[in-house]
């Protein structure tokens, strides 16, 4: 049974200068980025972006100086983080790799793979895709069915993943596939692999959402062909692994930010006579206060060498009840009395559509509370 405990605290004086640095960048480089992609969030893409932020040493921050990374602190990641999501900056072809894919790679292939791929992500070059559902594997990701097998010096793939975000435009996947069968330890027999997208063997189907938009994909491979040294780790420790990556994956301040492009726009167009409208932007202003609170308790925690897991799989599933609330009180305060086109109406019609894939997306919110309630000690 783990503790829950988020102390919220305070950032270093040092943070706050490295903040005011972040925005002045995003003054400069997104001038002109409308609100409209601004509400995509982490979800946006743009290269030459993710390249101008690699040279000022913005990806792989925490990440040792030997593959390229800053070995600065935990905090000063979180502040650009925030300053990033906040504004809604087009940060999806490095944040992948940046936030899980790379710690990945250093923490279990520090000889092999890392020194050649990391130092790419931290200058923003390489995009990286998950790997990890599969049809009829979501929730229950240890029955997965894909399988690598020993062939000569190296491994075939054989099978498919699904709802692959970024699949189309990435140059890697980090993939759990089974490489010995299911035994009684149901956790038994997977491993890891990096899987350059661009072997052949791999299709890659897109998969249209309800927004219209083909973000993720179906993935097939089809005696997919990988060098022996492509294994991430050890043969066999696959699960052990990919809870350390999922640990990375819901432990960021992405986690409550996605819908925030539509509270400033409500907050933009909010009547400061109607007292309707000041008791339910009060609501929701003050809910992202708390949960900042409890996001920068989370990251100090990283910061102290701490397991922040218990903690960060709350702050996921209570940022997302926050996030897929904006929606609502968009409709509630502004429905039917938005201009069409107006950048409101573009923000709040987005996030109509997306909010419901929060709860899904990194771990849906019953496995979450699964999680926590084991952590709990509940059952
Ligand atoms: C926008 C988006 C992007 C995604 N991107 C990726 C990606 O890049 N890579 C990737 O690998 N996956 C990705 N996914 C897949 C995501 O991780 C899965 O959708 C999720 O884990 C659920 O799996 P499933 O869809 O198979 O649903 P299922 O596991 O079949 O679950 C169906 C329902 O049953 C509930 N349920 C299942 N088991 C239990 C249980 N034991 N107790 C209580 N309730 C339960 C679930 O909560 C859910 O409501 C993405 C999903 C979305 C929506």
């Amino acid at each position: 049974m783990q503790s829950l405990h988020i102390s919220p605290g305070e950032l270093p004086p040092a943070c706050e200068e490295l903040r005011a640095e972040v925005r002045e960048f995003i003054a400069k480089n997104l001038s002109d980025y409308p609100a409209a992609r601004r509400a995509q969030n982490w979800t946006g893409r743009d290269r030459e972006f993710s390249r101008k932020l690699g040279e000022r040493g913005w990806i792989g921050m925490t990440w040792p100086k030997r593959f390229g990374g800053g070995e600065r602190s935990p905090l000063e990641r979180y502040v650009v983080l925030e300053e990033l999501l906040a504004a809604g900056a087009p940060v999806s072809a490095h944040w992948v790799a940046d936030r899980q894919s790379g710690p990945l790679l250093i923490r279990y292939a520090p000889d092999t793979l890392a020194p050649q791929i990391v130092p790419r992500i931290v200058r923003g070059e390489v995009s990286f895709c998950i790997g990890m559902s599969e049809p009829d594997s979501g929730s229950d990701l240890a029955s997965i069915r894909t399988r690598a097998t020993r062939n000569g010096d190296g491994w075939v793939i054989n099978g498919s993943k699904l709802w692959t975000s970024g699949a189309h435009l990435a140059d890697y996947m980090i993939a759990l596939v089974r490489t010995s069968d299911r035994t009684e330890a149901r956790h038994s027999g997977m491993s890891q692999f990096l899987i350059d997208m661009k072997t052949p063997g791999i299709i890659v189907r897109p998969i249209v959402n309800q927004l219209g938009n083909a973000g993720f994909n179906e993935v097939f491979f089809d005696d997919v062909q990988l060098p022996a040294e492509n294994l991430i780790g050890t043969e066999g420790n696959g699960w052990k692994q990919v809870v350390t990556e999922l640990g990375f994956e819901r432990a960021g301040p992405e986690r409550y930010l996605s819908s925030t492009q539509l509270l400033l726009e409500m907050l933009d167009a909010a009547d400061p006579d109607n007292p309707h409208h000041a008791i339910a932007l009060g609501r929701a202003v003050a809910q992202y206060g708390t949960l900042r609170q409890m996001s920068l308790g989370v990251a100090l925690m990283v910061a102290n060498g701490e397991d922040p897991g218990l903690a960060a799989s709350i702050v996921k599933d209570q940022g997302g009840i926050t996030e897929q609330a904006m929606p609502n009180i968009a409709h509630d305060l502004f429905g039917g009395r938005t201009e069409p086109g107006s950048t409101l109406a573009e923000v709040m019609d987005y996030l109509t559509l997306a909010t419901p894939s929060f709860s899904l997306r990194g771990g849906t919110r019953e496995i979450l509370r699964g999680i926590i309630s084991r952590g709990l000690g509940l059952r």
